[in-house]
């Protein structure tokens, strides 16, 4: 759907798909430039990196491989829980593998020092961070990403993957959310 289909729930469209396509276009030049004759394989997080994974593996001139984890940090609401779950682990051994995880936003950092710890303790080749999306003034651990899309206030988003409450994730642009709908 696009933000007129939800115009009564959204403040601002911070980012149309348009903008998308293109920065996830830049991302991916920069992506295969960077990991030029080395195997390259993409882990998305389940469920609000489906989007970018989908965009950012299609916008790529290579063959990737693509695998999924699930964790969560958050609970239903719009704060983090400040606690993460392994959900569902990878399918693929990833010892002396090129592991890029995919992400759509880094808030506190939890989630992914977390699984960058994980997935660090096992003999990958290298573990590098792509995010559509990053909140600066949110950050509370220490995670660099190699790919950032944009940096957005410490504000809360929803579209092109991100939910809120299970919806808004078909939405095709990044907008933020009108307080009415979570008060
Ligand atoms: P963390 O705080 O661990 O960096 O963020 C973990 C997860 O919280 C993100 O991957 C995302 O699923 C969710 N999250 C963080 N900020 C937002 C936001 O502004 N909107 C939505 N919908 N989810 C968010
Ligand atoms: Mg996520």
């Amino acid at each position: 759907m696009d933000a007129s289909h939800a115009e009564q729930d959204l403040v601002n469209v911070l980012f149309t798909e348009a903008q998308i396509t293109a920065r996830l276009q830049e991302m991916a030049d920069e992506i295969a430039a960077d990991y030029e004759g080395k195997d390259l394989l993409l882990v998305g997080i389940l469920r609000g990196a489906v989007m970018v994974m989908a965009d950012l593996s299609r916008a790529l001139p290579r063959h990737v491989e693509m695998d999924w984890i699930a964790i969560s940090s958050y609970g239903s609401g719009t704060k983090s829980s400040g606690v993460v779950r392994l959900i569902k682990d990878l399918d693929t051994d990833i010892s002396n593998r090129h592991v890029l995880v995919v992400d759509e936003i880094i808030d506190t950092g939890l989630t992914l020092s977390w699984l960058v710890n994980s997935l660090g303790s096992r003999n990958a080749a290298s573990v590098e961070i792509a995010t559509l999306l990053r909140k600066p003034d949110a950050l509370t651990m220490p995670v660099e990403p190699k790919y950032v899309g944009w940096d957005i206030p410490n504000e809360f988003v929803v579209g092109y993957g991100l939910d809120y409450r299970e919806k808004y994730r078909n939405l095709r642009d990044i907008a933020t959310l009108s307080p009415h709908v979570y008060s």
